[in-house]
């Protein structure tokens, strides 16, 4: 039954309602039916007029510190030197904990750093009467490539569609739509592309109904076929840390942290992890914050591989593999103040940086990765939480 109540809708002001006065009232608005009192969230340097793609119904802005950690040395194909990296979080002890793994990163030589692949994709489904009708469309689709090609690029100048691969469910094919998609990390740009191609290839076949996401490109959800198609950028991280180093600095030994790393595996396999991983989320999450990325993409990103060996010589070989970053340095997020600032910070802002960032992400992870099995392994992990990290409500 209908619910009768008089609903207090928000006040829109018209579209899209994020002018100055526009927040300054809805605010209003909000602290007189709730009660709150706005003095941090009003309280910003951004224009609210350029948040019009962000973020509907704005009422202000949340502040989040911001702390920095570094000297991050790194040896990439984009991202070459020092960096210090903008780590937005309210987890104490988790700056400091990348820091002394980028400290021992930038010691032992820097991270070397690869971006594998760089694709990203959507998957629409498409419903037909039978087996056959499905293979007959998925047969069309492959010989009409470059024409559905043509539509799906009509709407992007940056988009280019790599390929369509076609999975078969029955009586409903799933198209796997997988573009570049250049310094974005393009999905509304993919979105729109594969709507519009998708709206060109029903009005030449029939077929009882369509949807624009079928689920099986899992966007920001974790998946295997993530992790072996990959989707946004794949980026490989390796350093190589002394023996002594690692006594001194992380107060541990290579043995012990491989170990570590190997029982934790099968804790991690008994929970059913497909990505067995100390922490990825965590960096990745700060450094999305900082940069104005979409951080629920952590979600896909976050699912990625740790793997720690003892050298011939005893020293610790490491790497971390991220096979589905994505990120962007325009677009989304990032041209808004402080993400702005922060991705200027790291010379990653802007045209022909996205595979920049995707370098210093995954050395960051790997620094991550060091410093939290070492922190395990030398049990000074709840000391440096309880020192670091711990807010107790007066
Ligand atoms: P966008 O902010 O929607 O669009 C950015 C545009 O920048 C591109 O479409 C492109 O225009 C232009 N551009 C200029 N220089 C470029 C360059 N060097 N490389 C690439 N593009 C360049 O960004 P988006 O990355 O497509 O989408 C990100 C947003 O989508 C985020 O806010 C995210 O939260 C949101 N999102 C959407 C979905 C969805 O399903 N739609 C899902 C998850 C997240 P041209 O296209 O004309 O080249």
């Amino acid at each position: 039954m209908e619910n009768k109540k008089r609903t207090d809708i928000i006040p829109r002001f018209g579209v899209p309602g994020n002018r100055r006065e526009d927040v300054a009232e809805r605010r209003r608005w909000v602290e007189e039916k709730t009660g709150a009192r706005f003095e941090h969230v009003g309280h910003f340097s951004i224009d609210p007029e350029k948040t019009t793609h962000n973020v509907e119904n704005m009422i202000g802005v949340c502040q989040m510190p911001i702390g920095v950690a570094g000297p991050l040395l790194i040896d990439g194909d984009h991202a070459r030197g020092e960096f210090y990296v903008p780590l937005a979080t309210t987890e104490g002890a988790l700056v400091r904990s990348f820091e002394r793994g980028m400290i021992a990163i930038t010691k032992s030589g820097g991270a070397h750093v690869k971006v594998l692949a760089d694709h990203t994709h959507i998957s629409p489904l498409f419903q037909l009467t039978s087996l056959a009708e499905s293979a007959a469309f998925a047969a069309w689709v492959k010989e009409n490539t470059d024409r559905v090609r043509a539509e799906a690029e009509s709407t992007t100048r940056h988009g280019k569609l790599l390929g369509i691969k076609p999975f078969l469910f029955g009586r409903s094919v799933v198209l796997q739509f997988d573009y570049s998609t250049g310094d974005a990390m393009g999905l509304n740009m993919i979105t729109v592309a594969t709507d519009k191609a998708c709206r060109f290839i029903v009005g030449e076949r029939k077929v009882q109904r369509w949807i624009i996401e079928s689920n099986l490109s899992s966007e920001k959800k974790v998946s295997a076929f993530n992790l072996i198609e990959g989707k946004g950028k794949e980026v490989v991280a390796e350093a190589t840390l002394s023996k002594e180093l690692v006594r001194r600095n992380l107060h541990t030994t290579p043995r012990d942290m491989v170990d570590t790393v190997a029982i934790m595996r099968v804790g991690a396999a008994k929970a059913g992890m497909p990505a067995p991983n100390a922490h990825l989320a965590n960096g990745l999450t700060a450094l999305f914050m900082a940069c104005g990325q979409d951080v629920a993409s952590v979600v896909n990103c976050s699912a990625g591989f740790t793997q720690m060996e003892v050298d011939a010589n005893g020293d610790l070989y490491l790497w971390v593999s991220l096979p589905s970053l994505i990120l962007g340095t325009v677009g989304g997020g990032t041209g808004l103040g402080s993400h702005r600032e922060c991705l200027e910070m790291i010379g990653c802002y802007g045209e022909g940086k996205a595979k920049k960032l995707a370098e210093i992400a995954a050395a960051m992870a790997l620094a991550g990765e060091i410093s939290i099995t070492a922190a395990i392994v030398s049990s000074e992990f709840a000391q440096a939480h309880d020192q670091l990290g711990r807010n107790r409500p007066s």
